[in-house]
């Protein structure tokens, strides 16, 4: 395991991010929506840093298909437990990659007539883009390398690893 980016890369790149959050949400309550599973530990500490009002909610989605390629079919495993009408919406995500997955995930969003809607992502990888996607707040743009750790699986493994690494025996 090759270490991308240190513990206090990630630390430092979250408590930036959460002053251009601040800056943004700290007078609209807004709701963070946390894409499971690999947002998880991004959420958590973003989240500390965030001192005012929010709400934080969790959705599930899967990719038809068991490769590494999004498909760009998703489906819904676990959905929001509130509604969101008139809401201002922050999705925390973990990794754009084809942007497919966001893409339908915020479809299903406007539907449902947020006041605001954005996405705040720890990791990008711009090569690989298929869908057009605003991204308002992004942590890192990386190479086209598969990256685990901080919530990020090979095989549901390595979400534990504190730093982001890159497996380069896969
Ligand atoms: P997209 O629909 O192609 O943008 O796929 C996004 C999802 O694929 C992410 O939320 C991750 O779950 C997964 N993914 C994409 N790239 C990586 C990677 O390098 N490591 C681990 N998971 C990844
Ligand atoms: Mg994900």
């Amino acid at each position: 395991m090759r270490v991308l980016i240190p513990r206090e890369e990630l630390e430092a790149k979250v408590a930036e991010l959460a002053a251009a959050i601040t800056r943004d949400y700290e007078d609209k309550c807004p709701v963070l929506v946390c894409v499971l599973k690999g947002a998880v530990f991004f959420l958590a500490d973003l989240a500390r840093r965030l001192p005012f009002d929010l709400e934080i909610e969790f959705m599930a989605v899967s990719s038809y298909g068991a490769s590494t390629e999004s498909s760009g079919v998703v489906r819904i495993l676990k959905d929001l437990d509130t509604d969101v009408e008139g809401r201002h919406v922050l999705i925390v995500e973990d990794i754009i990659d084809s942007g497919l997955t966001l893409q339908y995930l915020t479809r299903s969003l406007w539907s449902r007539n947020p006041a605001s809607l954005e996405i705040v992502t720890l990791l990008s990888k711009p090569s690989r883009r298929v869908a057009e996607l605003p991204c308002k707040y992004t942590g890192f743009e990386i190479e086209n390398e598969f990256v685990v750790g901080y919530g990020l699986d090979y095989a549901e493994k390595y979400r534990n690893l504190p730093y982001i690494g890159v497996m380069d025996d896969v």
